[in-house]
């Protein structure tokens, strides 16, 4: 590899993506080596080999991973991701993620992902339920209620999560819904888990809001992606009065400087399958439209949208972080130097573990709470962290992202040292 695209290629690693992050906060906190050691690596790392048959009658053999980056909190806690590029070191990173995300919303846990190499796309209902049900019978000895609580991610779903829970209570002998969390609601889901992360990026943006002084129905928003976060995070913030001037999906963005109906524009996306033409508003370029001049932008995809190569051309005011690790690390100081005021992801899109964590709660309660105390203790929750990260970097004079996970790191640290999990 050249030295340009090394370079490149790792701005756009995700691994290296958490870990300079993670070293700028260890070093403004002065955490020490020995720590520094016990922060960064992973408690632990689980390889598995699972034998399945194809429904042609086949054997094939699917290689998973589970990582519990940190259960000093709490139990482990994180999604899992079906996809053919998962590889050891992405779910490392973000199993750290999940351990900084949880502790910057304050929920007791730790973090974890997992993941199996694999194309959803290409394999049937009945062999996905196979690969997720040998998983789950593989990993039954780490996971649970009071270890390891995993969720969906990239390419699994509610379904998914019913074959966990369904497996691993075969396994206990007794049905335990709070294994896993983004169930179905009739088998132990929370209300408001669909919604949970564009609404904590509602919440998150109306409290910058109300530090720039500008009134909701002034803000101007673009949201790039169109699926659960963006889409959800779209029709909230317009219910809340924003315009949201446009959309960007992968093949097209849309605008109406007046602000675009969203319930239409989700049903003209369901119709034809596209948010493009749609008579509400003009198609525009989709990588200009990231560049427009709004108050408030939500990169709500995937990951590295915001590179060295295009920060500089970001005009909008504020960044809500919908997606994970939307913008990599060396645009950070551009943003910085450009004054945007950054909600970082593991701030903005906190909203959905949040509602995972409600869930839990709930399943071991055996006590379900309505949609409105769902929202609402939401709320109290992304409100106040929003509060805690920029009172920390008031208070340390750093921006908002190295604030998030000194906090996190903070925290943690905090555990690990009344615990004494080192002796
Ligand atoms: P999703 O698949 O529902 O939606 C993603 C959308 O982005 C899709 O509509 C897709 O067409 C669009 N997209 C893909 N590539 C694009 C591109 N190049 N330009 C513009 N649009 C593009 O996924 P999601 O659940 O909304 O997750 C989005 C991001 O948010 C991911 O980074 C995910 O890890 C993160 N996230 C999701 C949750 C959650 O609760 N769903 C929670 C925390 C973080």
């Amino acid at each position: 590899m050249s030295g340009v695209n090394s370079a490149l290629h790792d701005e756009l690693n995700p691994l290296k993506a958490a870990e300079a992050r993670f070293d700028i906060a260890a070093e403004k906190l002065a955490i020490d080596e020995g720590m520094q050691k016990v922060l960064r690596f992973p408690a632990r790392e689980v390889t598995v080999n699972i034998p399945v048959q194809l429904d042609d009658g086949r054997i094939e053999v699917f290689t998973g991973y589970r990582v519990q980056h940190s259960i000093a909190r709490g139990p482990a806690k994180g999604g899992i991701r079906y996809a053919p590029d998962v590889h050891i070191d992405e779910v490392r990173a973000l199993a750290s993620w999940m351990t900084w995300k949880c502790a910057v919303v304050n929920i007791p846990y730790g973090g974890g992902k997992g993941g199996i190499i694999c194309d959803p796309s290409i394999l049937s209902e009945r062999e996905l339920e196979r690969i997720t049900r040998r998983y789950t019978a593989e990993l039954v000895e780490i996971l649970g209620p009071e270890l390891d609580v995993p969720a969906p991610d990239l390419g699994t779903n509610q379904q998914t999560m019913a074959w966990m829970m369904d497996t691993y209570s075969m396994h206990k002998r007794h049905t335990v819904t709070a294994v896993v969390t983004g169930k179905p609601i009739e088998l132990g889901g929370s209300k408001g888990r669909t919604e949970a992360t564009g609404r904590g990026c509602l919440f998150v943006t109306l409290e910058a809001l109300k530090r720039f002084k500008i009134y909701p129905y002034n803000a101007r928003v673009a949201v790039q992606g169109f699926g659960n976060v963006g889409g959800q995070s779209a029709r909230l913030m317009a219910q809340a009065k924003m315009k949201v001037v446009s959309i960007i999906e992968w093949d097209g963005a849309v605008y109406n400087e007046d602000g675009l109906d969203i319930e239409a524009l989700m049903l003209h996306k369901k119709e034809t399958g596209s948010i493009i033409d749609f008579p509400g508003g003009e198609n525009i370029d989709k990588n200009e439209a990231l560049y427009l001049d709004v108050d408030v932008l939500v990169p709500a995809a995937k990951e590295n949208v915001i590179t060295q190569a295009n920060a500089h051309k970001i005009q909008a005011k504020i960044l809500c972080e919908g997606a994970n690790g939307p913008t990599t690390a060396l645009a950070d100081p551009i943003l910085r130097e450009k004054g945007v005021f950054v909600i970082p992801d593991i701030l903005a899109n906190a909203g959905g573990v949040t509602v995972s964590y409600f869930e839990w709660v709930q399943d071991r309660q055996g006590y379900f709470w309505n949609e409105k105390l769902v929202n609402e203790r939401l709320e109290e929750i992304m409100t106040q962290s929003f509060r805690d990260v920029v009172s920390f970097a008031e208070k340390h004079n750093v921006d908002n992202r190295t604030a998030a996970y000194m906090l996190a790191l903070d925290r943690v640290l905090f555990t690990i040292k009344l615990r004494g999990l080192y002796a």
